[in-house]
C-alpha cells in the first residue's frame, strides 16, 4: 500500500461557476482557474499522483496548455486514474476535506463522492468527502478562497 497527499487553493470570484467534486453548486461566486478550478478534484489528483510517485497535476496538465482551458477537472481525474492503471496501481481509498465558509456543502457531498468514484472506476465506499469551515479565520473564512486537502492510498494490482 502506498499513500499520497494533495493540497490546493483557488480564489473565489464573481462571474465564475462554483464546481466542487464535479458538482455545479449554486452560489454567487465561483473558483478562478485555468480549468473549471475544481479545487477538491485537484487535491485528490495530487494525492493520487503523489502516492504513485508520478509528480503533480501541474506537470501533467500545465495551465499554459490551451487543451485544459475551462476543462472539467473530472476528465483530468479520469486521466490520472489511467496513469495509475498504466503503472499497475488501483485506488484503495480517498479521504478529502474542502475548507470554506460558505455555501454549505452537505446537500452535494454524496454526488461529489459518486462523481469521483465513477471517474476512477472505484467503489463509492472508497471515497469520502468532508467539508469544514475555519470559523471565519483566514482566506477561507473571509470567502477569498477555497482550500482542499486529500489523502489517497493506492495498491498494486496483483
Ligand atoms: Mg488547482
Amino acid at each position: 500500500m502506498r499513500v499520497g497527499y494533495g493540497y490546493d487553493v483557488h480564489r473565489l470570484v464573481e462571474g465564475r461557476k462554483l464546481v466542487l467534486g464535479g458538482v455545479h453548486i449554486p452560489f454567487e461566486k465561483g473558483l478562478l482557474g485555468h480549468s473549471d478550478a475544481d479545487v477538491l478534484v485537484h487535491a485528490i489528483m495530487d494525492a493520487l499522483l503523489g502516492a504513485a510517485a508520478l509528480r503533480d497535476i501541474g506537470y501533467h496538465f500545465p495551465d499554459t496548455d490551451d487543451r485544459y482551458k475551462g476543462i472539467s477537472s473530472i476528465l483530468l481525474l479520469k486521466r490520472v486514474g489511467e496513469l495509475l492503471e498504466e503503472k499497475g496501481y488501483a485506488v484503495n481509498n480517498i479521504d478529502a476535506t474542502v475548507v470554506l465558509q460558505r455555501p454549505k456543502l452537505a446537500p452535494y457531498i454524496e454526488q461529489m463522492a459518486a462523481n469521483i468514484a465513477e471517474a476512477l472506476g472505484t467503489e463509492k465506499t472508497s471515497v469520502n468527502i468532508k467539508a469544514t469551515t475555519t470559523e471565519g479565520l483566514g482566506f477561507t473564512g473571509t470567502g477569498e478562497g477555497v482550500a482542499a486537502q486529500a489523502v489517497a492510498t493506492i495498491k498494486l494490482v496483483p
